[in-house]
């Protein structure tokens, strides 16, 4: 049976629980303990995936084809253990299983109320694989008072209430807000969230108190005294210059400590640690510097792009440079000339996205990589605007575009160089799709595999010829463009096993441009860089010198 860690927050939302989460998850393995993490979210859509990325962030894809909260990507990138769907889920889902079964009969003619049949369902879903680890990590999205929280923190109060005694124990953040004025750091609203907490049931075991100023000791007693929390298991965590340094800091503060005390292991056994001064090491001695490029059209919100920035930051590592990540939005030269907007980069990425907005802007981010032999990775969409800018500024075929675009416009004003797919394979079953469908759940989504051409660059970089990658996309480049596109020098050189769907498109004759149907962002680790990754930033610091 596994123990069970509750992370819950007060005060305000945005502390960083997430981090907090999965720097844990990182403490506890380093001890030698399995660990899986999941994030509970209270929200009502049945998953982010329909959600834009300015209201939720980035969407996190597992192996299994979720579509999941951008916390499972931290977890994912900590831990290395790959997330599945049933390490996600939110009240619209619990909700719409809930009403599945009632209208199955399920609940033999009973009322349907929260308590029991909504908070039965999530404690049901806390359960899953119980057997298989030595910690559950279970992340409660949002802030203690939410309306919408309240199944959920019910839920948890009765999950620990039924299993026996020192199973589970809760993990609160908070923050003490600093009074420059004063000069003084306010326990107060830590107090009252404690307080809200206890008023339905959860006292919190340790409390992780969130503060840009050091925490006089005094302070912790009080918090320790006031929340009846052990003052051990009272635990500062301070502004951090990189997230990977948290598994560090959060030991030096203490807390794997606390928690195994928590649970009375005693005694606890020693953590190992040296990937993380490893990984710490890196990030703080780079050697130099190289200036990346992201051109895109959700450029003012960074969470939008999480995992390829923290990809980008792994490959930097892998290189020991400092990437700097400029964002460019690609809409301002959607009309006019790129080149002003691109010049001074080491490399550039187009990641993916969706809708017409912002793409002649960045297929000119691809012409002009192709043209000035500056480093190019193309994410989804970004490959599938290489693709574009190939055929038409290469191959002749003036009109290229995607049929997603045309979709939007109801008029056909491209040649559907990228087009609605509609049927493919997965594993060994044929998957349909119908262009009315409705828009949740119904990409191509999860880990598929790939056959890359021996010989090409992709090979090379990966140094294997199968690979398995994530997806999520609806459209794809159309494989009877091939002929004449490999004819002009861009290859095919990843394709499905089928030899039916083109996942890798590369330039020839050009230092290092590729484009990829999937999103290699996904699985890179600061302990394990992303081949792609790696050897974008290499090709990066190449072309840096050259400059
Ligand atoms: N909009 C494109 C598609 O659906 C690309 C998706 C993406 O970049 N994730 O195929």
């Amino acid at each position: 049976m596994a123990r069970y860690i509750f992370i819950t927050g007060g005060v305000v939302s945005s502390l960083g629980k997430g981090l907090a989460s999965a720097a844990l998850g990182a403490l506890l393995q380093a001890r030698g303990y399995s660990v899986r993490l999941r994030k509970l979210d209270p929200y009502l859509n049945v998953d982010p995936g329909t959600m834009s990325p300015f209201e939720h962030g980035e969407v996190f894809v597992t192996d299994d084809g979720a579509e999941t909260d951008l916390d499972l990507g931290h977890y994912e990138r900590f831990t290395g253990v790959h997330a599945r769907k049933t390490d996600s889920v939110s009240s619209g889902r619990i909700y719409s299983s809930v009403l599945e079964k009632e209208r199955r009969g399920d609940y033999l003619g009973k009322t349907i109320q929260v308590v029991p049949h909504v908070t039965n369902e999530i404690k049901d879903f806390i359960n899953i694989g119980d057997d298989e680890v030595d910690f559950m990590l279970c992340e409660i999205g949002g802030t203690v008072g939410d309306i919408e929280g309240l199944p959920f923190f019910e839920a948890i109060r009765q999950f620990a209430h039924d299993k026996p005694r020192g199973q589970c124990i809760f993990m609160h953040l908070t923050l003490l807000p600093y009074l420059s004025a004063s000069g003084e750091l306010k326990t107060k609203p830590t107090q009252h969230s404690v307080k809200e907490l206890q008023s339905i049931g959860i006292a919190p075991d340790v409390l992780v108190c969130r503060s840009e100023q050091p925490i006089p000791e005094r302070e912790l007693e009080k918090i320790a005294l006031f929340c009846n929390v052990r003052k051990s298991c009272v635990v500062p965590a301070y502004d951090l210059t990189s997230i990977y340094e948290a598994p560090l800091a959060y030991h030096g503060q203490g807390l794997d400590q606390a928690v195994l005390d928590a649970f009375d292991i005693s005694p606890a056994p020693a953590p190992k640690l040296a990937t993380w001064h490893d990984v710490y090491d890196r990030i703080h001695n780079p050697e130099g510097q190289v200036k990346v490029a992201i051109v895109g059209k959700y450029t003012q919100l960074e969470d939008a792009y999480k995992s390829i920035a923290e990809a980008l930051t792994h490959g930097g590592m892998a290189n020991r440079v400092k990437v700097k990540i400029e964002w460019v939005d690609a809409e301002v030269f959607d009309q006019g000339d790129a080149a002003p907007h691109l010049e001074g980069y080491h490399a550039i990425l187009v990641p993916g996205g969706f809708g017409e907005r912002g793409t002649e802007g960045k297929i000119k981010a691809a012409q002009f990589a192709r043209e000035r032999n500056v480093p190019y990775l193309g994410i989804c969409l970004g490959m599938q605007m290489a693709v574009i800018e190939a055929a038409r500024n290469v191959a002749g075929i003036t009109k290229a575009g995607s049929e997603e675009f045309d979709h939007e416009a109801g008029q056909k004003r491209f040649e559907p160089v990228v087009y609605h797919l509609k049927e493919w394979v997965q594993g060994n079953h044929a998957v349909t799709r119908k262009a009315d469908d409705d828009k949740g759940g119904t990409m191509r989504l999860g880990a598929y595999t790939a056959a890359l051409t021996e010989g090409s660059k992709v090979a090379e970089v990966y140094g294997a010829t199968t690979i398995e990658e994530r997806h999520r996309h609806r459209y794809e480049v159309d494989i009877k463009y091939r002929e004449k596109l490999e004819a002009c020098g861009l290859t095919f050189s990843g394709m499905s096993p089928d030899g039916k769907l083109p996942e890798i498109v590369e330039w020839k004759d050009h230092p290092w441009f590729i484009g990829v149907q999937y999103h290699p962002e996904l699985k890179s680790k600061p302990f394990a860089p992303h081949p792609l990754f790696e050897g974008f930033v290499k090709a990066a610091v190449e072309n840096s010198r050259l400059v």
